[in-house]
C-alpha cells in the first residue's frame, strides 16, 4: 500500500514536471488523426502517458538535428498508443531515443550459405535494438499523418519490436503470461505471415507494408502500426490477427 502510494506520488510530480502545454497538445492531435480520433478518457490518459515517458527516456539530437519539445511529444505521443492500457513499463528495458534529421544508411553484412560476406547499405526510418536506444528519423515520425493512408507509422512499428523484444529475440510472439497462450499466438501468427508472404509473392494489394514479408517480427510490427494507424483496413484484411492485437492491447481502434 505504500509502495504504491510513493509509486503514485512519483508519478504524479513527474507528470506535472513534464506537463504537456495545450497549444502542443493541441497541434500534436492535429497532425495524427489517428490519435485525434480517440475518446477523451483515452487522450487523458494517453497525455499523462506522454509526460510520463518523458521523464524516463532521454533523447539525443544528431547532426545537429534539435530535438524540440514539438519533436519529443509527437514521438512520446505516438509511442505511448500501443500500451495505453499495458502501461510504460513495457518500454522500460532501454531509455535512449536517437533522432536524426532523416533517413540512415547503415552499412551492413550477410553471409550466403557458402560462407561469403556480403556488403550492403540499409536505409533506415528507424531501428529498434534490444536494451536500446532506439532511433528515429524525424522526416518520417513528422509524416505520420499522411502516411497512415498507407498503414506506415515508424515510431509504432519500432516500439512494436520493442513490445515484441520483452521476451527476447523479436519472434513475432510478445510477452505472454502462459506457454498455452503464445503455442495459440504463434500458429495464428504463422498462419498469417503465410497468407500474407503468398499475397506479396503474387503482387497482391495489401493493407500491410509488404515489408512484412521479410521475416515474422518484421510482419508483427507491420500489423501493429496498421492495427493503430489504419484499424479498419487491417481489420478487414487481417480479421483474426486483428482480434488478437485488440486483446493484447486492450484497444479496440477500428470500433
Ligand atoms: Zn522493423
Amino acid at each position: 500500500m505504500i509502495l504504491k502510494a510513493i509509486k503514485d506520488w512519483r508519478e504524479q510530480r513527474a507528470v506535472e514536471r513534464h506537463a504537456i502545454p495545450d497549444a502542443l497538445w493541441q497541434l500534436t492531435l492535429l497532425r495524427y488523426p489517428f490519435l485525434a480520433q480517440r475518446s477523451e478518457d483515452d487522450l487523458a490518459e494517453l497525455r499523462r502517458l506522454c509526460s510520463l515517458f518523458l521523464s524516463t527516456k532521454e533523447f539525443h539530437g544528431v547532426d545537429g538535428f534539435e530535438v524540440t519539445d514539438e519533436v519529443a511529444v509527437a514521438v512520446a505521443a505516438q509511442a505511448c498508443l500501443p500500451v495505453l492500457r499495458l502501461g510504460l513499463t513495457w518500454y522500460d528495458g532501454f531509455v535512449g531515443i536517437v533522432m536524426h534529421e532523416g533517413e540512415v544508411v547503415a552499412a551492413r553484412e550477410t553471409m550466403d550459405e557458402d560462407g561469403v560476406v556480403h556488403a550492403y547499405d540499409e536505409t533506415l526510418a528507424g531501428e529498434a535494438m534490444e536494451g536500446g536506444p532506439l532511433m528515429l528519423s524525424w522526416t518520417d515520425v513528422h509524416a505520420a499523418g499522411e502516411s497512415a493512408d498507407w498503414a506506415y507509422n515508424v515510431v509504432i512499428h519500432e516500439f512494436a519490436h520493442v513490445i515484441d523484444m520483452g521476451d527476447g529475440e523479436p519472434d513475432g510472439v510478445p510477452p505472454l503470461p502462459s506457454a498455452e497462450q503464445r503455442r495459440r499466438w504463434r500458429a495464428l501468427i504463422d498462419a498469417e505471415y503465410d497468407v500474407f508472404c503468398r499475397w506479396t509473392d503474387e503482387g497482391r494489394d495489401t493493407v500491410l507494408d509488404p515489408y512484412g514479408a521479410t521475416e515474422i517480427g518484421e510482419f508483427f510490427a507491420v500489423a501493429v502500426e496498421a492495427f493503430f494507424v489504419a484499424s479498419r483496413d487491417m481489420r478487414e484484411e487481417h480479421p483474426d490477427l486483428y482480434a488478437l492485437l485488440a486483446v493484447y492491447f486492450q484497444q479496440d481502434p477500428a470500433a
